[in-house]
């Protein structure tokens, strides 16, 4: 992805957040025209999380390897074809794949897995499980799960109890959605890192303490709220109270949050959603699929303009907004498409 892909507005761009200490990484998996899709790589750590399966076959196999979950945003063919690249690369692997998608998303995995000859499977095979959970907007409906072992038979799990409108809770992040119309179900969603928690290494010099595996549990203190009399062991014999970790050595921030948003009808009920999900957004990927002067056909088929995602990203007060999901009529017109939404964003 280009710098000419993002806008910001000055005016609005003031959080003065360092992109280096970001806990993750976002990028388009594919030029704006082709399948949408978004890959969200951590910059520690062998981890990745995926928003749609369409096209994958730019991303390397050590790439999709990384991917622990991946969110599939409605089953048409450029936002879920993808899924067979991701199973044929992931088959042999112990770490699970956990999927999440609108109604009836665990019968599509099944009907996807069923496609297969897995004769080959069996007790002794590497038990690589998928999960599937469909989402309503608040919680999960159903869960299915599909284990190698079982020759991905399909067995329903009971849900993990989220917080409404969560399809993912971890110490340092969340992934949140809402369900919009494009005359069926589309998911959004948005990455929201929690409470960021840096270490000043000055202030570890100061206390001449050691960098070392108890800054993580000091991190995960700070973030769950720990009292500041809670001690924390830095080895066997020495521990030191958070309280004093939190004047001298941890500094905290707001976290990261990046919206994705793709097909949805320009409607009031849809716009609210997407301005709630994406507000104060470091990053929102909008789709912007048609230009203005073709809303006609943009309403038909239930997308959005680029005036219309520019309009909505203003409302959103994103700081940066990236348009894509461009219509493939409009492939040698892409810049108009983007000036369309800047302007709309910035007037
Ligand atoms: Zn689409």
């Amino acid at each position: 992805m280009g710098a000419d892909d993002v806008h910001e507005c000055a005016s609005t761009n003031t959080h003065g957040v360092s992109s280096m200490t970001w806990l993750v990484q976002p990028s388009l998996v594919n030029e704006p025209s082709s399948d949408p899709g978004l890959f969200i790589d951590f910059r520690f750590g062998r981890r990745a999380l995926l928003f749609d399966l369409g096209d994958l076959t730019a991303l390397s196999p050590r790439q999709l390897l990384r991917v622990s979950h991946a969110f599939v945003s409605h089953a048409h063919m450029d936002h879920f074809s993808g899924f067979d690249r991701l199973l044929r690369v992931c088959l042999h692997r112990t770490m699970p794949l956990h999927l999440a998608g609108p109604t009836a998303f665990g019968d599509r995995v099944d009907h996807k897995l069923k496609a297969y000859t897995m004769n080959l499977l069996d007790e002794h095979s590497c038990d690589f499980v998928i999960t599937a959970a469909e989402f309503n907007g608040d919680r999960f409906d159903r869960v299915c799960e599909f284990r190698a072992r079982d020759g991905f038979r399909q067995r329903e799990v009971s849900p993990a109890r989220l917080p409404p409108g969560t399809l993912l809770d971890e110490d340092e992040f969340r992934i949140v959605g809402v369900v919009l119309d494009h005359g069926t179900p589309c998911l959004a969603f948005a990455f929201e890192e929690k409470l960021r928690v840096n270490v000043w290494s000055e202030g570890l010099k100061l206390l001449r303490l050691p960098v070392g595996p108890w800054l993580s549990d000091a991190k995960r203190a700070v973030r769950r709220g720990a009292p500041d009399d809670s001690e924390i062991v830095i080895r066997h014999d020495q521990s030191i109270p958070l309280g004093v970790l939190k004047q001298h050595v941890l500094r905290t921030a707001r976290g990261q949050k990046i919206a994705y948003v793709v097909d949805a009808a320009y409607n009031e009920k849809n716009i609210d959603r997407i301005v709630a999900l994406a507000r104060g957004a470091d990053q929102l990927f909008i789709e912007a699929a048609f230009l203005d002067m073709d809303a006609e056909v943009a309403a038909q088929r239930r997308h959005l303009t680029a005036r219309q995602a520019g309009a909505i990203a203003k409302r959103a007060g994103v700081s940066r907004f990236v348009p894509f999901h461009f219509s493939a009529r409009y492939r040698d017109q892409e810049d108009r498409l983007r000036c369309e939404a800047e302007q709309a964003f910035c007037e």
